[in-house]
């Protein structure tokens, strides 16, 4: 038998080396924001084609409408799971930075989305307080919405990037006024019994007819401060962010989907 005092002495040894080795090694610093921040090399300007007038491509006829220009009522709050009180007016709705941020009813696996943006004229601010606003795929993953025209940011969070993890290809944007255009093709992953990726999910960002990312694996989430988490999910919604920024509220239109 072994004596009682032997036990715990083995006991009081094992805590022990755990403390020493506290106590010997330094913690990991921190993170903060600018940790994964960087700013070069910034993409290309490439300035978009025009149309000839205000004149935007309708929905297919198999699309899902998120937003016809009357009303949001495929869409909800965040924060409270009730109406969606961003304000629509002519034919387009603007954030609401009061109301947070809003999200589709409906879940989406796979898809095609389409959705157009406008910066304001009036816009001021710099850097990520321009603007700001995001288009979250399946609730998880950002993809930046900024007004980039002539404003640099860390290019890692520029318009069209996977937000802190991969800039776009191109910097497309039309001049604040002027709407923008996005057409995001979206796999989701496929996910392993323990919670990781199988297969990650992967974007392609089209902006104004320029391809800004190709096909692109996204890592984890989209982390303000820190690195991308795999977290198992399933179907999910599209989730547009009401940025808190003190820069004037972005308008979205001709929102339409269609499942993969
Ligand atoms: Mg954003």
């Amino acid at each position: 038998m072994i004596p009682v005092k032997a036990v715990l002495a083995t006991i009081a040894c094992t805590a022990c080396v755990g403390l020493q080795a506290q106590e010997q090694y330094p913690q990991p610093e921190k993170m903060t924001p600018g940790m994964s921040e960087y700013w070069t090399p910034q993409p290309s300007v490439v300035t978009p084609g025009t149309t000839s007038s205000n004149a935007f491509l309708s929905a297919p006829s198999d699309a899902i409408i998120l937003f016809d220009g009357k009303d949001l009522s495929a869409w909800k709050s965040v924060n409270t799971g009730g109406q969606a009180e961003w304000t629509v007016k002519n034919g387009a709705f603007t954030v609401n930075k009061k109301a947070g941020d809003i999200q589709t009813k409906d879940e989406f696996n796979d898809f095609q989305l389409h959705i157009e943006w406008q910066i304001p004229a009036n816009i001021s601010g710099k850097s990520q307080a321009r603007g700001n606003s995001g288009i979250f795929l399946q609730g998880k993953y950002e993809i930046q919405v900024l007004d980039c025209y002539e404003n640099q940011t860390y290019v890692n969070g520029q318009t069209g990037s996977i937000y802190k993890q991969t800039p776009p290809l191109a910097n497309a944007m039309r001049k604040p006024g002027e709407w923008n255009v996005y057409d995001i093709i979206y796999t989701a992953p496929v996910f392993k019994e323990d919670g990781t990726y199988r297969v990650p999910p992967r974007v392609t960002v089209i902006q104004n007819g320029i391809v800004l990312q190709n096909n692109t694996t996204i890592l984890g989430t989209t982390e303000y401060i820190g690195f991308p988490k795999v977290v198992k999910h399933g179907a999910g919604p599209i989730v547009l962010q009401s940025h808190g920024d003190p820069s004037e509220p972005i308008s979205f239109r001709n929102v339409w989907l269609r499942k993969l």
